[in-house]
């Protein structure tokens, strides 16, 4: 439950009411709020003047809700809006990872003048084995703040855990939190206490609640400026990497007021269904698609088999067009 206070209420009334209802205290666009502990789902009548509004969801997705914040949140990524009701679609593209200097900023400078001015290419990445490339570190944050300079671009990068958290808040534009580090609790406070955007990609076993919960562990820290990215869950299905819940989509628009992020690339693990599943995310109206490009995706580092070459992304960007416009939004 969230209770939206009065602003003559003191520090010590604020104080006795989080205790009463076992909660957390957060600012919310300036007002104080106190967000419950799960056990509580009704107010005492007694506490009713203190309180101007108190908002049951229902369920631990509070302040994510739309039955608290009716209105889509809209965040900004640098000058540019995400989210809200702009009716536009952002494009984020990039390698898998940093590999290369030349790698990284030949692919910027591609994607910059297909009009992509968002970069995404992880500098840490979050392996299934030990033997595999585990991304540049530093170096790779180093190159991707040349990639800024050099091309105007904004940066996605990934945080892995919580011992460089600080260096990929500092270096990224919009903090990405893997779907393996979605649990990962020192990220998520880190994430909730820094001032920048924050996208958390779903794990591949956690439901919708589970997914957006993590969201609320941002939230409640005092960080808003957070997008949910889905990216594909385990299931049965074996001839695909992952299986897209765009079901599960259509859910988050109609229930949660964050920014929706779909990651086809990632979802299908393999290149040829990729601009399918754009056009599809597309086609809903989802605030942003992160796909992954690389120079030759044959000789990537890391997911070779699902990433577009220049040559595939140029050939999908006319129908992401047309399909955007279809539907009355536009890509930026
Ligand atoms: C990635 O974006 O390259 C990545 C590792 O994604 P995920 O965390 O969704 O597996
Ligand atoms: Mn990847």
């Amino acid at each position: 439950m969230i209770l939206e206070l009065k602003a003559d209420l003191s520090a010590s009334d604020i104080e006795k009411l989080a205790a009463k209802y076992r909660a957390d205290r957060v600012k919310w666009n300036g007002k104080a709020i106190l967000v419950t502990d799960s056990g509580h789902s009704r107010i005492d009548p007694a506490d009713q003047p203190s309180i101007d509004r108190w908002v049951d969801t229902g369920s631990d997705i509070q302040l994510a809700h739309r039955d608290w914040q009716a209105a889509a949140s809209q965040l900004l990524i640098g000058d540019t809006p995400i989210g809200g009701d702009s009716h536009h679609t952002l494009l984020m593209a990039g390698p898998c990872s940093v590999e290369s200097r030349e790698q990284a900023l030949s692919t910027a400078q591609h994607l910059a003048r297909q009009g992509v001015t968002v970069f995404r290419a992880g500098a840490y990445k979050s392996r299934t084995s030990p033997y595999t490339f585990q991304g540049l570190g530093d170096e790779g944050l180093d190159i991707l703040e040349e990639v800024r300079q050099t091309t105007g671009m904004r940066i996605i990068t990934e945080v892995r855990d919580a011992t460089h958290v600080a260096e990929v808040i500092a270096a990224a534009d919009i903090v990405q939190v893997g779907a393996k580090a979605m649990y990962d609790h020192g990220i998520l406070a880190a994430c909730g206490e820094a001032d920048k955007p924050v996208l958390i990609k779903r794990h591949f076993g956690a439901t919708l609640q589970e997914f957006v919960q993590a969201a609320e562990f941002v939230l409640k820290r005092g960080n808003k400026q957070v997008l949910l990215c889905e990216r594909g869950i385990r299931t049965f299905e074996k001839h695909t990497r992952f299986t897209i819940d765009l079901t599960g989509v259509a859910w988050l628009k109609k229930h949660v007021h964050l920014p929706i992020v779909v990651d086809p690339s990632h979802a299908m693990g393999l290149s040829y269904g990729v601009p399918d599943l754009t056009r599809a995310a597309v086609a809903m109206g989802v605030d942003g698609v992160l796909i992954e490009v690389h120079p030759n995706p044959a000789d990537a580092l890391s997911d070779a088999a699902q990433q577009l070459s220049f040559s595939d992304f140029d050939e999908l960007l006319p129908s992401l067009h047309a399909v955007a416009k279809a539907i009355g939004y536009q890509l930026r």
